[in-house]
Protein backbone atom coordinates (compact mmCIF):
# COMPACT_ATOMS: atom_id res chain seq x y z
CA UNK A 1 0.00 0.00 0.00
CA UNK A 2 1.71 3.15 -1.08
CA UNK A 3 1.27 5.76 1.81
CA UNK A 4 2.54 9.03 2.31
CA UNK A 5 5.45 7.97 4.18
CA UNK A 6 6.86 6.73 0.41
CA UNK A 7 7.20 9.98 -0.87
CA UNK A 8 9.46 13.24 0.07
CA UNK A 9 7.11 16.16 -1.07
CA UNK A 10 9.89 18.79 -0.66
CA UNK A 11 9.45 21.03 -3.74
CA UNK A 12 6.60 18.91 -4.60
CA UNK A 13 2.79 19.82 -5.79
CA UNK A 14 0.19 17.73 -4.02
CA UNK A 15 -3.14 17.66 -6.06
CA UNK A 16 -5.13 15.72 -2.76
CA UNK A 17 -8.74 14.99 -3.11
CA UNK A 18 -10.37 15.90 0.07
CA UNK A 19 -13.89 15.37 1.79
CA UNK A 20 -14.94 18.87 2.48
CA UNK A 21 -18.45 18.12 2.21
CA UNK A 22 -18.98 20.04 5.18
CA UNK A 23 -22.33 21.03 6.97
CA UNK A 24 -23.32 25.06 6.64
CA UNK A 25 -25.68 26.94 8.34
CA UNK A 26 -28.03 29.26 6.56
CA UNK A 27 -25.33 32.07 6.88
CA UNK A 28 -22.89 29.93 5.44
CA UNK A 29 -20.99 29.09 8.51
CA UNK A 30 -19.29 25.73 8.35
CA UNK A 31 -21.00 23.92 11.78
CA UNK A 32 -19.03 20.87 12.01
CA UNK A 33 -15.66 21.07 11.13
CA UNK A 34 -14.71 16.80 11.51
CA UNK A 35 -14.04 16.20 8.03
CA UNK A 36 -11.47 19.12 7.39
CA UNK A 37 -9.61 17.73 10.42
CA UNK A 38 -9.82 14.62 9.16
CA UNK A 39 -7.68 15.59 6.24
CA UNK A 40 -5.36 17.84 8.14
CA UNK A 41 -2.67 15.36 9.33
CA UNK A 42 -2.30 14.66 5.62
CA UNK A 43 -2.12 18.14 4.91
CA UNK A 44 0.44 18.91 7.57
CA UNK A 45 2.92 16.19 6.34
CA UNK A 46 3.17 16.97 2.97
CA UNK A 47 3.89 20.86 4.32
CA UNK A 48 6.15 20.11 6.61
CA UNK A 49 8.20 17.97 4.14
CA UNK A 50 8.40 21.33 1.90
CA UNK A 51 5.73 21.16 -0.35
CA UNK A 52 2.54 22.09 -1.06
CA UNK A 53 -0.96 21.44 -1.45
CA UNK A 54 -3.68 21.83 -3.58
CA UNK A 55 -7.31 21.16 -2.38
CA UNK A 56 -10.07 19.66 -4.53
CA UNK A 57 -13.73 18.40 -2.99
CA UNK A 58 -17.34 18.77 -3.44
CA UNK A 59 -19.77 20.07 -1.92
CA UNK A 60 -23.32 18.95 -1.50
CA UNK A 61 -24.59 18.55 -4.77
CA UNK A 62 -25.12 21.67 -6.85
CA UNK A 63 -27.14 21.94 -9.95
CA UNK A 64 -24.40 23.68 -12.26
CA UNK A 65 -23.01 26.10 -10.07
CA UNK A 66 -24.62 27.48 -7.30
CA UNK A 67 -23.54 30.23 -5.22
CA UNK A 68 -24.96 28.17 -2.10
CA UNK A 69 -22.55 25.18 -2.75
CA UNK A 70 -19.03 27.24 -3.50
CA UNK A 71 -16.32 25.86 -1.36
CA UNK A 72 -15.56 29.84 -0.76
CA UNK A 73 -17.69 29.90 2.29
CA UNK A 74 -14.77 27.15 4.05
CA UNK A 75 -11.98 29.33 2.92
CA UNK A 76 -12.01 31.14 6.26
CA UNK A 77 -12.76 27.92 8.57
CA UNK A 78 -10.50 25.87 6.60
CA UNK A 79 -7.51 28.40 6.92
CA UNK A 80 -8.29 28.10 10.83
CA UNK A 81 -8.26 24.40 11.29
CA UNK A 82 -5.09 24.36 9.25
CA UNK A 83 -3.37 27.52 11.21
CA UNK A 84 -2.51 28.75 7.74
CA UNK A 85 -3.48 31.24 5.07
CA UNK A 86 -5.58 29.05 2.43
CA UNK A 87 -5.89 30.53 -0.93
CA UNK A 88 -8.77 30.13 -3.09
CA UNK A 89 -9.67 29.91 -7.10
CA UNK A 90 -13.24 30.32 -8.35
CA UNK A 91 -12.92 27.22 -10.68
CA UNK A 92 -11.32 23.79 -10.56
CA UNK A 93 -9.93 23.68 -14.21
CA UNK A 94 -8.78 26.02 -16.51
CA UNK A 95 -5.98 27.96 -17.06
CA UNK A 96 -6.49 30.89 -14.15
CA UNK A 97 -6.21 27.33 -12.00
CA UNK A 98 -3.07 26.04 -13.95
CA UNK A 99 -1.25 29.45 -12.95
CA UNK A 100 -2.30 29.64 -8.87
CA UNK A 101 -1.57 26.49 -8.86
CA UNK A 102 1.79 27.25 -10.65
CA UNK A 103 2.18 30.36 -8.50
CA UNK A 104 2.23 28.15 -5.26
CA UNK A 105 5.37 28.19 -2.87
CA UNK A 106 6.27 25.30 -0.87
CA UNK A 107 4.18 25.64 2.52
CA UNK A 108 1.37 27.16 0.44
CA UNK A 109 -2.15 25.59 0.49
CA UNK A 110 -4.78 26.35 -2.45
CA UNK A 111 -8.36 25.35 -2.43
CA UNK A 112 -10.49 24.79 -5.65
CA UNK A 113 -14.05 25.71 -6.48
CA UNK A 114 -16.44 22.97 -5.94
CA UNK A 115 -15.76 20.13 -8.46
CA UNK A 116 -19.71 19.29 -8.99
CA UNK A 117 -20.23 22.57 -10.76
CA UNK A 118 -18.95 20.74 -13.64
CA UNK A 119 -20.87 17.26 -14.58
CA UNK A 120 -17.97 15.73 -15.81
CA UNK A 121 -17.00 15.02 -12.06
CA UNK A 122 -19.73 12.79 -11.20
CA UNK A 123 -19.58 10.82 -14.69
CA UNK A 124 -16.13 10.19 -14.62
CA UNK A 125 -15.11 12.01 -17.48
CA UNK A 126 -11.73 11.52 -18.61
CA UNK A 127 -10.81 14.82 -20.17
CA UNK A 128 -11.92 16.40 -17.36
CA UNK A 129 -10.13 14.69 -15.13
CA UNK A 130 -6.86 14.82 -17.07
CA UNK A 131 -7.34 19.05 -16.82
CA UNK A 132 -6.85 18.42 -13.12
CA UNK A 133 -4.00 16.12 -13.04
CA UNK A 134 -2.29 19.29 -14.57
CA UNK A 135 -2.68 20.74 -11.22
CA UNK A 136 -0.12 18.64 -9.39
CA UNK A 137 3.01 16.27 -9.43
CA UNK A 138 1.09 13.67 -6.56
CA UNK A 139 -2.05 12.40 -6.41
CA UNK A 140 -2.87 12.10 -3.37
CA UNK A 141 -6.22 10.64 -2.37
CA UNK A 142 -8.18 11.06 1.28
CA UNK A 143 -11.69 11.50 0.72
CA UNK A 144 -12.79 8.24 1.97
CA UNK A 145 -16.33 9.65 1.77
CA UNK A 146 -16.26 9.28 -1.43
CA UNK A 147 -13.77 6.52 -2.47
CA UNK A 148 -16.94 4.37 -3.44
CA UNK A 149 -17.37 6.66 -6.18
CA UNK A 150 -15.82 6.39 -9.50
CA UNK A 151 -15.93 10.28 -10.34
CA UNK A 152 -12.93 12.31 -12.11
CA UNK A 153 -11.63 12.93 -8.85
CA UNK A 154 -11.54 10.28 -6.53
CA UNK A 155 -10.50 7.48 -9.33
CA UNK A 156 -10.04 8.33 -13.18
CA UNK A 157 -7.07 11.21 -12.47
CA UNK A 158 -5.05 8.15 -10.35
CA UNK A 159 -4.60 7.21 -13.98
CA UNK A 160 -2.51 10.22 -14.66
CA UNK A 161 0.11 9.84 -12.01
CA UNK A 162 0.89 6.22 -12.65
CA UNK A 163 3.99 6.36 -10.61
CA UNK A 164 3.25 9.60 -7.81
CA UNK A 165 -0.32 8.49 -6.31
CA UNK A 166 -0.79 7.32 -2.69
CA UNK A 167 -3.31 7.40 -0.15
CA UNK A 168 -3.51 9.98 2.56
CA UNK A 169 -3.66 9.18 6.11
CA UNK A 170 -7.24 9.03 6.84
CA UNK A 171 -8.08 7.14 3.66
CA UNK A 172 -5.12 5.01 4.92
CA UNK A 173 -6.14 4.78 8.44
CA UNK A 174 -9.51 3.87 7.34
CA UNK A 175 -8.50 0.03 4.89
CA UNK A 176 -5.72 -0.42 8.25
CA UNK A 177 -8.88 -0.26 10.37
CA UNK A 178 -10.94 -2.56 8.41
CA UNK A 179 -7.92 -5.44 8.08
CA UNK A 180 -7.83 -4.94 11.89
CA UNK A 181 -11.23 -6.40 11.60
CA UNK A 182 -11.77 -8.78 8.76
CA UNK A 183 -8.19 -9.59 7.72
CA UNK A 184 -5.81 -9.42 10.40
CA UNK A 185 -7.98 -9.77 13.06
CA UNK A 186 -7.03 -11.22 16.72
CA UNK A 187 -9.56 -14.00 17.53
CA UNK A 188 -12.39 -13.39 19.03
CA UNK A 189 -14.10 -11.43 16.70
CA UNK A 190 -17.59 -10.25 16.91
CA UNK A 191 -19.57 -8.00 14.88
CA UNK A 192 -22.68 -6.14 15.92
CA UNK A 193 -25.26 -5.86 13.03
CA UNK A 194 -28.15 -3.80 13.82
CA UNK A 195 -30.22 -1.07 11.66
CA UNK A 196 -33.76 -1.22 10.62
CA UNK A 197 -33.67 -3.89 7.68
CA UNK A 198 -32.22 -7.57 6.85
CA UNK A 199 -32.21 -6.41 3.07
CA UNK A 200 -30.07 -3.60 3.71
CA UNK A 201 -27.26 -5.28 5.42
CA UNK A 202 -27.70 -8.96 3.59
CA UNK A 203 -24.36 -8.60 1.74
CA UNK A 204 -22.73 -7.51 4.59
CA UNK A 205 -23.55 -10.41 6.88
CA UNK A 206 -22.56 -12.79 3.64
CA UNK A 207 -19.69 -11.20 3.60
CA UNK A 208 -18.73 -11.46 7.11
CA UNK A 209 -19.63 -15.20 8.36
CA UNK A 210 -16.08 -16.52 6.87
CA UNK A 211 -14.54 -13.52 9.32
CA UNK A 212 -16.14 -13.54 12.38
CA UNK A 213 -16.66 -15.90 15.45
CA UNK A 214 -19.97 -14.31 16.84
CA UNK A 215 -22.89 -12.41 14.96
CA UNK A 216 -24.91 -9.80 17.50
CA UNK A 217 -28.27 -9.25 15.40
CA UNK A 218 -30.68 -6.33 16.81
CA UNK A 219 -32.42 -3.66 15.82
CA UNK A 220 -35.31 -3.94 13.65
CA UNK A 221 -33.66 -6.96 12.10
CA UNK A 222 -34.33 -8.97 14.53
CA UNK A 223 -37.98 -9.66 13.92
CA UNK A 224 -37.49 -11.09 10.09
CA UNK A 225 -35.49 -13.92 12.04
CA UNK A 226 -38.22 -14.13 15.45
CA UNK A 227 -40.76 -14.24 12.86
CA UNK A 228 -38.51 -17.34 10.81
CA UNK A 229 -38.19 -19.21 13.45
CA UNK A 230 -41.87 -19.44 14.40
CA UNK A 231 -41.79 -15.96 16.99
CA UNK A 232 -44.96 -14.23 17.42
CA UNK A 233 -43.71 -10.90 16.57
CA UNK A 234 -46.63 -8.35 16.97
CA UNK A 235 -46.39 -5.52 14.85
CA UNK A 236 -42.65 -4.87 15.10
CA UNK A 237 -41.03 -3.98 11.61
CA UNK A 238 -39.97 -7.27 9.59
CA UNK A 239 -39.43 -7.76 5.92
CA UNK A 240 -41.78 -11.53 5.38
CA UNK A 241 -40.17 -11.78 1.91
CA UNK A 242 -36.93 -12.04 3.72
CA UNK A 243 -37.66 -14.84 6.49
CA UNK A 244 -35.99 -17.57 4.05
CA UNK A 245 -33.27 -15.46 3.95
CA UNK A 246 -32.95 -15.70 7.37
CA UNK A 247 -33.23 -19.08 7.95
CA UNK A 248 -30.83 -19.86 5.03
CA UNK A 249 -27.87 -17.18 7.14
CA UNK A 250 -28.83 -19.06 10.38
CA UNK A 251 -28.17 -22.42 8.44
CA UNK A 252 -24.89 -20.70 6.79
CA UNK A 253 -23.64 -19.34 10.44
CA UNK A 254 -24.20 -23.20 11.89
CA UNK A 255 -22.18 -24.51 9.10
CA UNK A 256 -19.29 -22.10 9.67
CA UNK A 257 -19.37 -22.21 13.11
CA UNK A 258 -20.22 -18.78 14.14
CA UNK A 259 -22.64 -17.92 16.89
CA UNK A 260 -25.56 -16.07 16.40
CA UNK A 261 -27.08 -13.88 19.45
CA UNK A 262 -30.53 -12.85 18.99
CA UNK A 263 -31.87 -10.28 21.26
CA UNK A 264 -33.76 -13.13 23.76
CA UNK A 265 -36.32 -9.63 25.25
CA UNK A 266 -37.10 -6.86 24.06
CA UNK A 267 -38.44 -2.80 24.89
CA UNK A 268 -42.20 -3.58 23.35
CA UNK A 269 -43.88 0.04 22.89
CA UNK A 270 -47.57 0.58 21.79
CA UNK A 271 -47.03 3.09 19.20
CA UNK A 272 -43.73 4.41 16.97
CA UNK A 273 -43.45 7.08 19.32
CA UNK A 274 -41.44 8.59 22.53
CA UNK A 275 -44.14 8.63 25.01
CA UNK A 276 -45.50 5.68 23.54
CA UNK A 277 -46.58 3.06 26.91
CA UNK A 278 -43.62 0.08 26.97
CA UNK A 279 -43.03 -3.10 28.51
CA UNK A 280 -40.50 -5.40 28.51
CA UNK A 281 -41.37 -8.86 26.96
CA UNK A 282 -39.84 -12.29 25.34
CA UNK A 283 -39.26 -11.59 21.76
CA UNK A 284 -41.25 -14.48 20.55
CA UNK A 285 -44.39 -13.12 22.53
CA UNK A 286 -44.87 -9.70 21.89
CA UNK A 287 -48.66 -8.71 21.70
CA UNK A 288 -50.53 -7.49 19.02
CA UNK A 289 -50.72 -3.89 18.72
CA UNK A 290 -47.11 -3.78 20.35
CA UNK A 291 -43.50 -3.33 18.59
CA UNK A 292 -40.17 -3.83 19.68
CA UNK A 293 -38.56 -1.01 19.41
CA UNK A 294 -35.03 -1.53 21.67
CA UNK A 295 -33.24 -4.93 23.31
CA UNK A 296 -34.42 -5.73 26.90
CA UNK A 297 -32.38 -6.40 29.66
CA UNK A 298 -31.79 -10.03 29.37
CA UNK A 299 -30.55 -9.59 25.91
CA UNK A 300 -28.63 -6.57 26.80
CA UNK A 301 -26.52 -8.82 29.54
CA UNK A 302 -25.87 -11.82 26.87
CA UNK A 303 -24.55 -9.22 24.26
CA UNK A 304 -22.15 -7.87 27.23
CA UNK A 305 -21.09 -11.10 28.06
CA UNK A 306 -20.11 -12.03 24.48
CA UNK A 307 -18.53 -8.44 23.61
CA UNK A 308 -16.29 -8.59 26.97
CA UNK A 309 -14.69 -11.85 25.82
CA UNK A 310 -14.03 -10.72 22.06
CA UNK A 311 -10.53 -9.31 20.89
CA UNK A 312 -12.11 -7.86 17.78
CA UNK A 313 -15.21 -6.17 17.53
CA UNK A 314 -17.37 -4.56 14.55
CA UNK A 315 -20.26 -2.42 15.14
CA UNK A 316 -22.90 -1.34 12.26
CA UNK A 317 -26.22 -0.11 12.89
CA UNK A 318 -27.92 0.63 16.29
CA UNK A 319 -29.72 -2.01 18.41
CA UNK A 320 -32.86 0.22 18.62
CA UNK A 321 -34.76 3.84 17.56
CA UNK A 322 -31.63 5.15 19.50
CA UNK A 323 -33.34 8.47 17.74
CA UNK A 324 -35.77 8.66 20.36
CA UNK A 325 -34.45 8.82 23.67
CA UNK A 326 -37.13 6.10 25.50
CA UNK A 327 -35.43 3.55 22.39
CA UNK A 328 -31.90 4.20 22.95
CA UNK A 329 -30.90 2.48 26.30
CA UNK A 330 -29.92 -0.56 24.37
CA UNK A 331 -27.54 1.49 21.81
CA UNK A 332 -25.80 2.85 24.65
CA UNK A 333 -25.19 0.25 26.89
CA UNK A 334 -24.11 -1.87 24.07
CA UNK A 335 -21.54 1.27 22.99
CA UNK A 336 -20.54 1.23 26.47
CA UNK A 337 -19.35 -2.66 26.62
CA UNK A 338 -17.35 -2.04 23.50
CA UNK A 339 -15.85 0.67 25.19
CA UNK A 340 -14.81 -1.60 28.23
CA UNK A 341 -14.04 -4.14 26.10
CA UNK A 342 -12.16 -1.87 24.10
CA UNK A 343 -10.31 -0.25 27.25
CA UNK A 344 -9.18 -3.78 28.13
CA UNK A 345 -7.48 -4.34 24.92
CA UNK A 346 -9.82 -5.09 22.48
CA UNK A 347 -9.91 -3.47 18.99
CA UNK A 348 -13.09 -1.58 17.84
CA UNK A 349 -14.56 -0.42 14.59
CA UNK A 350 -17.33 1.77 14.47
CA UNK A 351 -18.86 2.08 10.57
CA UNK A 352 -21.64 2.10 8.01
CA UNK A 353 -24.30 4.62 9.51
CA UNK A 354 -26.40 5.13 11.82
CA UNK A 355 -24.09 3.87 14.61
CA UNK A 356 -21.33 6.06 14.03
CA UNK A 357 -24.53 9.04 14.55
CA UNK A 358 -25.21 7.07 18.08
CA UNK A 359 -21.47 6.72 18.98
CA UNK A 360 -20.97 10.36 18.45
CA UNK A 361 -24.55 11.32 20.27
CA UNK A 362 -23.70 9.79 22.97
CA UNK A 363 -20.27 10.65 23.54
CA UNK A 364 -18.21 7.38 23.18
CA UNK A 365 -16.68 8.19 20.33
CA UNK A 366 -13.23 8.59 22.29
CA UNK A 367 -13.31 5.08 23.62
CA UNK A 368 -13.79 3.41 20.22
CA UNK A 369 -10.72 2.20 18.45
CA UNK A 370 -11.94 4.12 15.06
CA UNK A 371 -14.82 5.64 14.21
CA UNK A 372 -15.19 5.31 10.28
CA UNK A 373 -15.98 8.74 8.68
CA UNK A 374 -17.08 7.07 5.49
CA UNK A 375 -20.39 5.47 5.86
CA UNK A 376 -21.63 4.63 1.81
CA UNK A 377 -18.05 3.98 1.68
CA UNK A 378 -17.21 1.57 4.53
CA UNK A 379 -20.65 -0.39 4.05
CA UNK A 380 -19.15 -1.17 0.57
CA UNK A 381 -15.89 -2.16 2.19
CA UNK A 382 -18.13 -4.49 4.45
CA UNK A 383 -19.89 -5.91 2.04
CA UNK A 384 -16.50 -6.95 0.25
CA UNK A 385 -16.29 -4.53 -2.51
CA UNK A 386 -13.36 -3.36 -3.48
CA UNK A 387 -13.52 0.13 -3.98
CA UNK A 388 -13.01 2.37 -6.98
CA UNK A 389 -11.22 5.15 -5.34
CA UNK A 390 -8.82 2.75 -3.41
CA UNK A 391 -8.72 -0.05 -6.55
CA UNK A 392 -7.23 2.96 -8.77
CA UNK A 393 -4.23 4.02 -6.04
CA UNK A 394 -3.65 0.41 -6.33
CA UNK A 395 -3.31 -0.41 -9.53
P1 LIG B 1 -29.79 1.33 9.17
O1 LIG B 1 -29.74 2.61 8.37
O2 LIG B 1 -30.27 0.15 8.43
O3 LIG B 1 -28.51 1.08 9.95
O4 LIG B 1 -30.94 1.54 10.25
C1 LIG B 1 -30.86 2.52 11.23
C2 LIG B 1 -32.25 2.77 11.72
O5 LIG B 1 -32.82 1.60 12.23
C3 LIG B 1 -32.30 3.80 12.82
O6 LIG B 1 -32.90 4.96 12.32
C4 LIG B 1 -33.16 3.13 13.89
O7 LIG B 1 -34.14 4.00 14.40
C5 LIG B 1 -33.81 1.99 13.15
N1 LIG B 1 -34.20 0.89 14.05
C6 LIG B 1 -33.44 0.26 14.94
N2 LIG B 1 -34.15 -0.64 15.63
C7 LIG B 1 -35.42 -0.59 15.17
C8 LIG B 1 -36.63 -1.27 15.50
N3 LIG B 1 -36.66 -2.20 16.46
N4 LIG B 1 -37.73 -0.95 14.82
C9 LIG B 1 -37.70 -0.02 13.86
N5 LIG B 1 -36.60 0.65 13.51
C10 LIG B 1 -35.46 0.39 14.16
Amino acid sequence: MKTLSDIDFKGKKALIRVDFNVPLDENFNVTDTTRIDAAKPTIDKILNDGGSVILMSHLGRPKGKEDKYSLKHIVAKTSEVLGKDVKFVNDCVGDEVEKAAADLKPGEVLLLENLRFYDEETAGDEAFAQKLSKLGDVYVNDAFGTAHRAHASTTIVAKFFPENKVFGALLAKEIESLDKVLKNSEKPVTAVLGGSKVSSKITVIENILDKVDHLIIGGGMTFTFVKALGGKIGDSICEDDKQELALEILKQAKAKNVQIHIPVDVVAADGFKNDANTQIVDVNEIPDGWQGLDAGPKSLENFKKVILESKTILWNGPLGVFEMESFAKGTIALGEFIAEATAKGAFSLVGGGDSVSAVKQFGLEPKMSYVSTGGGAMLEMLEGKTLPGIAAILE
